[in-house]
């Protein structure tokens, strides 16, 4: 299996990225991906302030998908997420939504073991591994790898994990494809700025969808579909995922507009990912066994 190294990494997503390899439709390959710190924290004693800007959310790739072209969709199928046996936290004064409350900057470093993370003596959190940046190159622009958008990036979105399907949607030749900034374990809303960050190793499949897309990327889990949106704030981002998510059915379904709003007015769940990156970011989901009779498929 093809297996795209840690020291093969940007900093943000962009056409001009050369691909450091290339993959066919239904080709399964891994990559090992170093925390959103580089692996430059290791110990309680290594502060964020020691961390260069310049090297944080690296993202292993990027990888070319054989064919891919703007207006297909690239499905990735998280076959599994591999940690390592220590992650780390860090609070820092100004950083994150109760950034005007800390005073002194921190850093967390946290066991892994047995499937739980060692959060202090008394607290063992069930380990959900996740990835929070995970995306394709966007059209004619650069964007920093911790930024969110329509392309994926930095979602922070914990239903990002093992037997989800990511599907992207496609803006150049060949895609480029490109993860990184694993998370043993993350909240939703992610209100310090960090997961447990750690690196790690994800296995993917890839499935190219020639000549259809959504305008931002869809998530499939086991019971669920959702769209993922990113926007300047948590009104905007609300109102862009729900948006997403009228469309999504529209094309699927032969429901009204006044009956889709109701309907995810009666059972669409709108769910934060994240408050704390440049931008924010919601998921609206819909049950699959509800809509068992229209058998969504993307
Ligand atoms: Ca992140
Ligand atoms: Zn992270």
């Amino acid at each position: 299996m093809l297996t795209i190294n840690e020291d093969q990494v940007i900093y943000s997503m962009s056409p001009e990225n050369p691909p450091v390899a290339e993959v066919s439709s239904g080709e399964t390959l891994a990559f090992i991906t170093k925390d959103c710190f580089s692996n430059e924290i290791q110990s309680e004693k290594d502060l964020f302030a020691s961390v260069g800007w310049s090297t944080i959310n690296p993202a292993t790739g990027p990888v070319a998908v054989k064919n891919a072209k703007l207006g297909d969709t690239l499905a990735v199928h998280i076959i599994d997420i591999d940690i390592a046996d220590k992650g780390c936290m860090v609070t820092v004064p100004g950083m994150g939504a109760a950034g005007d409350l800390i005073t002194k900057s921190e850093t967390k470093i946290i066991p892994i073991k047995n499937g739980f993370a060692l959060f202090n003596d008394k607290i063992a959190i069930p380990i959900e591994p996740m990835i929070g940046v995970i995306g394709t190159a966007p059209l004619n622009e650069e964007i920093p790898c911790g930024t969110p958008g329509r392309h994926g990036g930095n979602m922070d979105t914990r239903l990002i994990r093992k037997g989800t399907t990511v599907y992207l949607p496609v803006f150049v030749d060949g895609a480029l494809l490109a993860m990184g900034d694993l998370h043993a374990v993350m909240g939703d809303g992610e209100v310090s700025v960090t997961g447990i960050e750690i690196p790690g190793k994800v296995t993917v499949k890839i499935e190219l969808i020639k000549g259809q897309s959504e305008p931002w990327p869809v998530l499939e889990t086991d019971d669920y579909w959702y769209v993922i949106a990113s926007g300047k704030d948590l009104d905007e981002t609300a109102n862009l995922s729900l948006k997403a998510m009228l469309e999504f059915l529209a094309k699927r379904t032969d429901l009204s507009l006044n009956d889709r709003v109701s309907l995810l007015s009666a059972c669409g769940n709108m769910e934060i990912s994240q408050i704390v990156d440049p931008l924010q970011t919601i998921r609206f989901g819909i049950s699959k066994e509800i809509m068992k009779n229209y058998n969504l498929q993307f």
